[in-house]
């Protein structure tokens, strides 16, 4: 590990390039096939990581569904969308809200 870390600043820009070609993971929501979005989270978020990879495809059936299951176990407008941490390999849901839809902020361009 030391070794990298020391021979880092000789080509920053290869290691740059490199990373970004290898470090484009790739995951796929589990309910409806859709390639998940790269989304960046607020730096006061919960989850202790930078980024989740997220099911942005609002015709998901799991995402649709949970809008009913939310109002019939809760009494609130929420549901959730099929999410993946790539840090630890967690698949869960990422709550959300008509007025707090993740999709409309952080996502990675
Ligand atoms: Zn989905």
């Amino acid at each position: 590990m030391k070794v990298n870390i020391l021979i880092l600043p000789f080509y920053p820009e290869f290691l740059l390039n490199k990373t970004g070609r290898e470090m484009e993971e790739k995951f796929y929501c589990k309910y409806c096939g859709s390639e998940t979005k790269r989304v960046y989270l607020p730096v006061d978020s919960d989850w202790g990581v930078e980024y989740l990879y997220v099911c942005l495809n609002d015709e998901c059936g799991y995402f649709q569904r949970g809008w009913d299951w939310m109002w019939n176990n809760y009494h609130v407008h929420a549901s959730y969308r099929f999410m993946v941490n790539p840090f630890t390999g967690y698949q869960g849901p990422y709550p959300v809200t008509k007025e707090n839809d993740i999709k409309n902020a952080y996502v990675a361009k």
